[in-house]
C-alpha cells in the first residue's frame, strides 16, 4: 500500500504526533494478529457513511479505508551529504509515496528549537534544501551519462532536456512538486528512473498552540508558505490526549478549543487525497467496508483490490450510489426504483459507489 513519510526537524513534535497516530491504529483494532512495524502507523480514514450503511445492512463490523504513515527519523542539516543518519533518511523518503513535514509553530520556552527560534518558513526551507540537494546530486550523477547516450540514441534527447529543465528549477531552490512536476505529469514520467525525492507530493502539519487552532488569519499566512501543498493545523499534545479519551469526552475537549474533528482525522483525509486515492463501499451483514482505489480506477481494477480473481473473472458490477441507497432504504428498493446500475469493464468508479461485483470463478 501507499505510504506517507513523516519528516521534520528535531523537537517539532513528530514523536508526539506519531505516538497519537499509532494509538489510533486501526490494524490493532481490526486485525489483532497483524504484524505492525514499529515505525508505521496505520490510521483509519473517518467516513460517517460506513455507520449509515452498517445500519441499513445490519453489519457487524465497520472497516474504514486506511492511510499508512511512516516515521522517518534523522533529518539534520547536511543529510544530503550523508551527515548523521542522512543516507538512511533519504532512502526512507525514497520509499515513501508522499512527504509530510511536521513544522513547529507552538511557542514553548521549555522546548528548545534546534535553530534557536520558531520560524515555520525557515524550517520548511531547511528540509526542502536537503531534499533539493539530494535530487541535484542524483542529477549530477546521471546527466553526463544521459548526454553521452543521447549522441547515439536520438530519442534520449527529450529526456536530457527534461532533466536539464528540472535541474534549473532545483537550482533556484524550488522543489519539483511546487513547480507542478509530479510523477503523473509528462515530465515526471521522463524522470521516472531517477527516483527524485521532490517530485513526491508534499503536505504540511503545523504543530500550533491551542489558541492558534481557530486563528484564521494565522492559518491563511501559513497556508501561503506551503501552497500548492495542503496545510493541516493541529496541536500534537492535544491529539495525544484525544486518543486516550472516549468519544464523548474527546468531542467535549475538541469543542472547548473550537474544533469539529480531531487533527488526526483531518490528516488522514488530506493524506488520503494527497496520495490520489478514493474509496468505494461494500456492505453486508458481516461487514461494511471502504476499499481503497486510485482515483480514476475502473470497475475491474476496483474488484481486484478485494481479490485478484474478482478482477480476472470480472463480469459486471452492480452499483448504487450512497445517496440513492440511503434515499431508497435498501438494495431491493433501489433496484425497483431503477437506481441500481449494471456497469461493465470500462466503468470508472465514483466516490461513494456501493458495489457488488459479479464474476466468474
Ligand atoms: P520530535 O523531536 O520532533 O519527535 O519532537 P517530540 O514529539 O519529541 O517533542 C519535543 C518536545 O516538544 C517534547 O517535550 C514534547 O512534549 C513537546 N511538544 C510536542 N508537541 C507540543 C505542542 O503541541 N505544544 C507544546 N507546548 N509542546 C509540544
Amino acid at each position: 500500500s501507499l505510504t506517507i513519510g513523516i519528516v521534520g526537524l528535531p523537537n517539532v513534535g513528530k514523536s508526539t504526533l506519531f505516538n497519537a497516530l499509532t494509538k489510533n491504529d486501526v490494524l490493532a483494532a481490526n486485525y489483532p494478529f497483524a504484524t505492525i512495524e514499529p515505525n508505521v502507523g496505520v490510521v483509519g480514514v473517518p467516513d460517517p457513511r460506513l455507520a449509515t450503511l452498517a445500519g441499513i445492512f445490519g453489519s457487524q463490523k465497520l472497516l474504514p479505508a486506511t492511510v499508512d504513515f511512516v516515521d522517518i527519523a534523522g533529518i539534520v542539516r547536511g543529510a544530503s551529504e550523508g551527515e548523521g543518519l542522512g543516507n538512511k533518511f533519504l532512502a526512507n523518503i525514497r520509499e515513501s509515496d508522499a512527504i509530510c513535514q511536521v513544522i513547529r509553530a507552538f511557542k514553548d520556552e521549555n522546548v528548545v528549537h534546534v535553530d534557536g527560534k520558531v520560524s515555520p518558513k525557515d524550517d520548511i526551507e531547511t528540509i526542502n534544501t536537503e531534499l533539493i540537494l539530494a535530487d541535484l546530486q542524483t542529477i549530477e550523477k546521471v546527466l553526463p551519462r544521459l548526454v553521452k547516450e543521447s549522441r547515439i540514441q536520438k530519442d534520449k534527447a527529450v529526456q536530457v532536456k527534461a532533466v536539464e529543465a528540472v535541474k534549473a528549477i532545483l537550482e533556484e531552490g524550488r522543489t519539483l512538486f511546487s513547480a507542478g512536476i509530479t510523477k503523473d505529469t509528462e515530465q515526471g514520467e521522463l524522470l521516472h528512473d531517477l527516483h527524485l525525492l521532490t517530485t513526491k507530493p508534499f503536505l504540511y502539519v503545523f504543530n500550533v498552540d491551542e489558541d492558534e487552532l481557530a486563528d484564521e488569519d494565522f492559518k491563511t499566512e501559513q497556508r501561503a508558505l506551503v501552497a500548492p501543498a495542503e496545510a493541516i493545523f493541529l496541536n500534537a499534545k492535544l491529539e495525544s490526549e484525544l486518543v486516550e479519551l472516549d468519544d464523548d469526552e474527546a468531542l467535549e475537549l475538541l469543542q472547548s478549543v473550537g474544533q469539529q474533528e480531531p487533527g488526526l482525522a483531518t490528516l488522514a483525509h488530506v493524506g488520503f487525497n494527497t496520495l490520489g486515492l478514493q474509496t468505494y463501499l461494500t456492505a453486508g451483514p458481516k461487514e461494511t467496508r471502504a476499499w481503497t482505489i486510485k482515483k480514476g480506477a475502473t470497475a475491474p481494477e476496483a474488484a481486484g483490490v478485494i481479490h485478484t480473481d474478482f478482477q480476472k473473472g470480472f463480469i459486471k458490477a452492480e452499483v448504487i450510489s450512497f445517496a440513492d441507497l440511503v434515499e431508497t432504504g435498501s438494495v431491493a428498493e433501489a433496484r425497483s426504483a431503477g437506481k441500481a446500475r449494471m456497469e461493465g469493464k470500462e466503468y470508472v468508479m465514483q466516490d461513494g459507489d456501493v458495489v457488488e461485483f459479479r464474476f466468474n470463478v
